[in-house]
């Protein structure tokens, strides 16, 4: 996604901003729960002051409706659309596009929101090329209703980026927008309408191994403990990250030097490449903070690190610093915390 200011209107659909509305695609599990980036793009669409309409897709969206109709923080909601059909429990973004796409030729729609996760990355470049319209990506400010702010350079800078098209077409950073409390909503749920052009689908769903964790989702924790190559090996990341994070019940994040060297998986990858994070409180140990691992977690309410170098640049954006051994300091932080 290009950062540049101005883009070139379209005359796809009459603009008239009596008739704006905001579409939003919301993502549900399995079991019609609402994911957590699907709220916060529902609270970020809430802040451009139209009213907002989601879309549902899969075989568990007609249950995953009704939660969010109760949704508290759902006031905004005006109509829920529902595709409940199997074809989308997967979230193609071959078939879910189309699907939004039958939404989107409503010239009532200005804009369209959909959260930064995987689903929303592979839906939102290809409307952008069926419709003709530049994507505004990772979004983490909303000035006004067309005026947006994304980080660029790996978060080193933020664009504040106009745009003029019909529609703007958005992905929000969900830990920019918190999900906020209020009343719920009294919209009415539809079917979804029909797509007017299937297409042959030319992937194939195999299956999926899923890694079960009793802990908070990285993406979405409020305490995250990361572990990075001054850790050494993966002996020394089990038996010091995973006892703090116990002790906070926090999730653990990591760099991708410490992933690379196999201590942990890649899903725990923070920074560029990997998942952004904002928790309230953000522990790295044995991390130098590179930018782009930086990129992933610059924007944690409070930041703790534990380094031996005291001119390591992590220390630049730490609230507090722990300078010395962390083969001698996180058992003692991990012993104290215990005992509170
Ligand atoms: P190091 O930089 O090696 O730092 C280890 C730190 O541990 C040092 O500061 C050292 O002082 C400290 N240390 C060592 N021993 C001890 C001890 N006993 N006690 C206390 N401290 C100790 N990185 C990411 O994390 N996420 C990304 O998404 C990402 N994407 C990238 C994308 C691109 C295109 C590129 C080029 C790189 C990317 N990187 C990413 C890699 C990044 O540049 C760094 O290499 C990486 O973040 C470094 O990880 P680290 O801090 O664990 O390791």
């Amino acid at each position: 996604c290009r950062s540049s200011v101005s883009f070139q209107a379209k005359l796809l659909g009459k603009s008239n901003l009596r008739f704006a509305s905001t579409l939003v695609f919301v993502e549900s599990t399995k079991d019609g729960k609402i994911a957590q980036s699907s709220l916060s793009a529902l609270s970020a669409a809430s802040q451009l002051g139209n009213p907002v309409a989601a879309l549902l897709a899969g075989s568990a969206s007609g249950k995953a409706a009704e939660e969010l109709q109760k949704n508290p923080g759902s006031a905004s909601l005006q109509q829920i659309f529902v595709a409940e059909e199997h074809a989308y429990d997967h979230y193609f973004a071959e078939k879910v596009t189309p699907l939004t796409l039958e939404l989107l030729k409503d010239p009532e729609y200005t804009h369209f929101v959909v959260a930064g996760s995987a689903v929303g990355k592979s839906i939102l470049p290809r409307l952008g090329a069926l419709l003709d319209y530049q994507p505004i990506c990772d979004i983490t400010k909303i000035v006004d209703a067309t005026t947006f702010v994304r980080p660029i350079y790996a978060g080193n800078a933020l664009a504040t980026v106009k745009c003029s098209q019909d529609k703007k077409l958005i992905s929000v950073r969900a830990s920019s927008f918190p999900v906020t409390a209020g009343e719920a909503s009294t919209a009415s749920i539809s079917k979804a309408p029909p797509v007017s052009q299937v297409s042959e689908l030319a992937v194939k769903w195999e299956g999926e191994n899923l890694v079960k964790s009793a802990r908070p989702d990285l993406g979405s924790a409020s305490k995250v403990v990361s572990g990075g190559r001054g850790l050494k090996n993966k002996e020394t990341f089990d038996s010091l990250v995973t006892p703090l994070a116990d002790s906070l019940g926090a999730a653990i994040g990591a760099t991708r030097a410490a992933v690379d060297s196999g201590f942990c998986d890649n899903s725990l990858q923070i920074g560029q490449t990997g998942k952004v994070v904002a928790p309230d409180l953000y522990i790295g140990l044995g991390i130098s903070g590179a930018i782009q691992h930086l990129a992933g977690m610059k924007d944690s309410k409070v930041i703790v690190a534990i380094n031996n170098d005291q001119d390591a640049p992590i220390f630049q954006v730490a609230d507090y610093g722990l300078i010395g051994d962390l083969n001698e300091i996180v058992p003692e932080l991990t012993a104290k915390l215990s005992q509170i």
